[in-house]
């Protein structure tokens, strides 16, 4: 079974991506990546570093996101409001269900990621 890294907020992107991103290689690994995790519902173990979804990004900087610190307080944000920390593991599904329940269906997300270039996208679904 699939075992990956995911940050937090990875969960969320996840959950809006509609086959768009910042290069085709990013969305090719985006799109192979979650037709696994809704394929086999994989044990998640959620992490600050670069996870499974960076690789193929071009802001990847050898494991840095160029953006970290933004995407540091993104993290930050989804843990105090699904109640988890860094070095938890959990499935998939479950992951899902508390980003649905906690985030996505009380209609929290500009709590997360107001700033974010996809915003527009994603706050408007
Ligand atoms: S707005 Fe950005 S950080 Fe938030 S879910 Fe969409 S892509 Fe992810």
């Amino acid at each position: 079974m699939l075992t990956c890294k995911l940050r937090p907020h990875h969960g969320l992107c996840i959950a809006f991506f509609e086959g768009k991103g910042y290069s085709p290689d990013f969305v090719e690994n985006m799109t192979r990546v979650i037709a696994a995790l809704n394929e086999d519902d994989p044990a998640i173990t959620l992490t600050d570093r670069a996870d499974t979804i960076c690789a193929g990004c071009p802001n990847d900087r050898g494991g840095v996101c160029e953006s970290a610190d933004k995407v540091a307080r993104y993290d930050a944000a989804v843990l105090r409001l699904i109640g988890r920390k860094c070095g938890d593991t959990l499935r998939w599904s479950e992951l899902c269900a508390l980003a649905d329940a906690r985030i996505l269906d009380p209609g929290r997300l500009g709590e997360v990621c107001l700033d974010c270039q996809w915003y527009g996208i994603c706050g408007n679904k």
